[in-house]
């Protein structure tokens, strides 16, 4: 019987369940999305009736389930598999996810959340596969990273390592889900970029004319990509916010860089589709915030696996084992 692997990313609003093969090929996927209202245990029962439904009246080892990986979209205590809380959706406090998927299929599961399982997937299936050293950043509403040292993720002594977003590359700026100020997150996550391009039509209507008129008129409708789509037409305010964002992850990645000396910095997440646009300055920017040995040894690189990210990413945590 070939060796099968069951992912889950399991998200706050959309869950994807899929039966992959030893390679990672997605052979059949299933996808949920969270009812109005959903708590933890409607979406949950939604998971485990998708595993079922890919199981096909199987057991998971009659099918050849070797294990089951879970990205869940906020904190777990890893060894345990336990989820400490989802901060969108209510009753994820201390539900004990790993326990119970192992007691309903009788297989091994591991759970994770969803940066570290991005890292993985990237790791083995994308723009990381044959490094062995190299930090993830998904930029998409937050921003969230993973630590792979050695060919392995770094988890930290309470599994929180990887919090790049939380790092302060502007003391004293806007304020952060942390409670802190100035975190990478909240000056260059999708929602932070977008924030600041609507601020800036706001404050000065002459630079931000170009933002206003791209979103029809109407300043609430300036997101992340109205900034860079007037950025890419030449339009200074579109300019003014892709430099200040490319200069904030310039910082947070020089500090990376000189800290951890990896092969390659990857970037995930919606922000990173801008391609060139935002690469192409960052390479450069990055060189003035660090020593010049790590800039070197580094590459920096847009993520690969795309859409089902999530869940290619907890099939390489069901075969981490
Ligand atoms: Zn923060």
């Amino acid at each position: 019987m070939d060796a099968r692997f069951i992912g889950i990313d399991l998200g706050n609003t959309n869950q994807t369940i899929a039966l992959a093969d030893a390679s990672g090929n997605l052979l059949r996927i299933e996808r949920r999305v969270t009812e109005p209202g959903g708590t933890a245990p409607a979406i949950l029962e939604g998971v485990l009736d998708a595993v079922e439904t890919l199981l096909a009246g199987q057991s998971a080892r009659d099918a050849g389930v070797r294990a089951v990986g879970v990205g869940f979209g906020g904190p777990v205590d890893m060894p345990t598999g336990t989820v400490r809380l989802s901060h969108q959706v209510p009753g994820w406090e201390d539900v004990p996810l790993k326990a119970l998927l192992e007691e309903r299929f009788a297989v091994p599961a591991r759970v994770d959340n969803d940066a570290n399982v991005g890292t993985l997937g990237e790791l083995r299936f994308g723009a990381g596969q044959g490094l062995q050293d190299i930090v993830y950043i998904n930029i998409g509403t937050g921003i969230g990273g993973g630590l792979v040292f050695a060919g392995r993720l770094h988890r930290g002594v309470s599994t929180a390592a990887g919090e790049i977003g939380h790092t302060i590359v502007l003391p004293g700026g806007p304020l952060c889900s942390c409670g802190h100020r100035g975190c990478l997150e909240a000056l260059c996550s999708g929602t932070a970029i977008g924030r600041r391009a609507r601020d800036l039509a706001e404050g000065d209507p002459a630079l931000g004319a170009r933002l206003l008129t791209l979103a029809g008129g109407d300043p609430e409708r300036i997101t992340a990509k109205t900034a860079f789509r007037a950025a890419e037409e030449g339009d200074p305010g579109g300019r003014r916010v892709l430099n200040e964002t490319v200069e904030y992850l310039a910082i947070a990645i020089g500090n990376l860089l000189n800290l951890l000396n990896p092969q390659a910095i990857i970037l995930g997440g919606g922000v990173s589709e801008a391609g060139d646009l935002l690469f192409v300055p960052l390479r450069e920017r990055t060189r003035d915030y660090c020593m010049e040995p790590p800039y070197a040894a580094a590459r920096i690189l847009p993520a690969q696996l795309g859409y089902d990210a999530g869940v290619r990413g907890a099939v390489a945590l069901a075969m981490e084992g």
